[in-house]
């Protein structure tokens, strides 16, 4: 019989597993039975959309039983099974699940990670047998074959017995190491309370062969022990239990049994509704991106539910994009089991579920805002940018639920603050929200554009994510308050100067000549009224400023869009005195030092200078 070999990727997670010291190796039964849950879940939809089929209840369970004599611990079901090429297909090549995500995008090093972070599946059986054999036989077809592996060498499939469709998933235990003891998972009492803390949920009987004593016959005295077939699980699934009932562990069990996530949920949501729509659902806030979070190839949605059977794995339709994060289940009676996609989306009960649970996530986080300040922060680092993205691509309604959970960094508190905050804190005079848009807090903070805003006493808001003038912009105002650039040409601020000016005129002629030197890569030049200690500056006039502008350089339909600058100089800095020189006596001089002023500009916002060997040169011409 021909051994084949398991795809590349899968044969690297096989002798991971196999190598394994991840020390929660339990979770191994788990995914068995998370398995045959998922099978006898196939054929009960089956059975539901097919009027020549019935579903007996009593006839779909999952059994665990103990051979203790010959180290065998066996999960069989009575799912849908699978043909040969399915065995092939399934159990050769790692599914869809996690680990390939993980495999792309990190060198697999130390198992003991993604053991703990991912769904890992099938292979987990590896952990704890150094043989597994598959025993199936495929719903309608009456022929059964055995999978077989004995690790990352290869597998064998070959025809077989088996009396009725299902699968059977046999274990040969490990023998007992140095470290550690496999003879665990041989014992009743072991293998039972796994399946407590990680199955309880299951809505199909899990059954166990549960050994039991009682008196001999005509004895008073002597015992016997028998075996007496028990379901070890509660069956009733999580969503319809009730809530003072569970701990935050079944959730987070919960969680980790679905595949939610690797990490731990930030926080959970548990919604039972009755009304025009009813329905339970189970909403989880992870607590970090997922993998490929911020990518296109993510895929939102939530699973669903109708009345206990799984209709759709992933229903983009219940959440929002900026809500793309939440995972978690709905289970509604309402809805039809016979719906296809594309009914489901023009579905009346499934929007009043969608936007009732829209109000219910954005409850919990303000909630969370509020009350676990800390939380919320640490879920913002995660899901702020989604949240702005959300501000940025939504009109009306979703902008206005979305404003109060934005969070920006404040010159003033060195910490976070939500708009809100800003402008309870506003002097009565300040007209604007005063924002600077850049690369990092430590940059913006030296920014000279934002002087005259600081002076004054005013808050500024550190913009440091591309999306964050986008958004802002959109937003438009927050309580009235309109936002401003502190790059923008006019801040809104009255200066000394303003007041008492008549001498800016003195300069028309020589910021004309400047200007006509620079062409067309400045609108304007001007005398500053916000540069206090720094020479010049760059601003910009009109919608899109200098950040945006940057942002923008990098999308490749806007490559074009730019701001209009305007060169500021301060007219109180020294540099003044050789530049009035330059313009009484040598224009070409003046030419010199206006391109020098104006690349010390563009270095200052961040943006590359025209001719960076020019300019070194123009530096060391000015230093012999
Ligand atoms: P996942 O469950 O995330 O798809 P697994 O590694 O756990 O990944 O399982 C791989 C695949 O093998 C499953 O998707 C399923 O098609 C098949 N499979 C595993 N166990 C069973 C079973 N008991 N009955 C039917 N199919 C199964
Ligand atoms: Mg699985």
């Amino acid at each position: 019989m021909a051994q084949k070999q398991f795809q590349a990727e899968s044969k690297k997670l096989l002798d991971l597993m196999i190598n394994s010291v991840y020390t929660h190796k339990e979770i191994f039964l788990r995914e068995l039975i998370s398995n045959a849950s998922d099978a006898i879940d196939k054929i009960y939809y089956k059975t539901l959309t097919d009027d020549s089929l019935t579903f007996d209840k009593d006839n779909y369970y999952i059994k665990v039983i103990i051979d203790k004599k010959n180290r065998i611990l066996k999960v069989t079901d009575t799912g849908i099974g699978m043909t040969k090429e399915e065995l092939d297909e399934n159990l050769g090549v790692i599914a869809k699940s996690g680990s390939m995500a993980f495999k792309n995008e990190h060198e697999i090093k130390d198992g003991h990670d993604i053991i703990g972070q991912f769904g890992v599946g099938f292979y987990s059986a590896f952990m704890v047998a150094d043989t597994v054999t598959v025993v199936s036989k495929a719903f309608g077809s009456d022929e059964a074959f055995m999978w077989k592996s004995s690790g990352s060498e290869g597998y064998t499939i070959e025809p077989c017995e088996k009396e009725s469709y299902g699968t059977d998933v046999i274990l040969k235990i490990k023998e007992n190491t140095e470290e550690e003891n496999f003879d665990d998972y041989l014992e009743e009492y072991k293998i039972r309370s796994i399946i407590k803390k990680y199955s309880d949920f299951i809505r199909y009987p899990i059954k166990m062969d549960i050994t039991k004593r009682r008196l001999k016959e005509g004895s008073d005295k002597e015992y016997e022990e028998y075996k007496e077939e028990e379901i070890v699980n509660s069956m009733v699934p999580i969503w319809k239990k009730n809530k003072n009932e569970l701990k935050q562990e079944d959730y987070e069990n919960f969680y980790a049994e679905k595949h939610y996530g690797f990490d731990k949920p930030l926080k959970h949501i548990h919604v039972s509704v009755d009304g025009a729509v009813s329905y339970n659902a189970i909403l989880f806030i992870p607590e970090k991106p997922p993998f490929g979070y911020y990518t296109k190839e993510y895929e939102k949605g939530l699973e669903l539910y109708s009345n206990g059977v799984l209709i759709m794995n992933k229903c983009p339709d219940l959440l929002p994009d900026y809500f793309s994060f939440i995972k978690g289940m709905v289970d509604s009676e309402d809805l039809s089991l016979n719906i296809s996609r594309e009914m489901l989306q023009h579905d009346r009960q499934l929007k009043l579920i969608a936007k009732n649970i829209n109000t219910k996530i954005k409850n919990e986080l303000e909630n969370l805002l509020k009350n676990e300040r800390d939380k919320y922060e640490t879920f913002y680092k995660s899901f702020g940018p989604q949240l702005k993205y959300g501000v940025y691509s939504n009109f009306g309604i979703d902008k206005d639920l979305l404003k109060d959970l934005l969070l920006f960094y404040s010159s003033k508190e060195k910490k976070m603050v939500t708009l809100n905050e800003y402008v309870s804190r506003m002097p009565e005079e300040q007209k604007y929200i005063y924002y600077a848009a850049g690369d990092s807090i430590e940059r913006l903070a030296k920014l000279p554009q934002t002087e005259l805003v600081t002076d004054k006493g005013y808050e500024i808001l550190y913009f440091t994510d591309d999306i964050d003038e986008f958004a802002i912009k959109m937003l438009g105002s927050y309580k009235d308050k309109e936002f401003k650039s502190v790059s923008s040409g006019d801040l809104g601020i009255d200066t000394e100067e303003d007041k008492t000016s008549g001498e800016k005129e003195d300069y028309d002629e020589l910021f004309k000549q400047m200007k006509e030197i620079l062409g067309d890569r400045v609108t304007d030049v001007r005398a500053s009224k916000r540069l206090k200690n720094h020479a010049v500056c760059l601003s910009s006039d009109g919608e899109v400023t200098i950040e945006m502008e940057k942002v923008l350089k990098a999308m490749p339909y806007s490559k074009n869009i730019k701001a209009k600058k305007i060169l500021e100089i301060n007219v109180n800095h020294e540099v003044m005195e050789p530049i009035r020189k330059a313009f009484a006596e040598d224009r070409e001089k003046l030419a010199f030092y206006t391109n020098l002023l104006y690349n010390q500009a563009l270095l200052i916002e961040g943006l590359p200078v025209d001719d960076p060997v020019e300019f070194s040169n123009s530096i060391c011409k000015l230093m012999t």
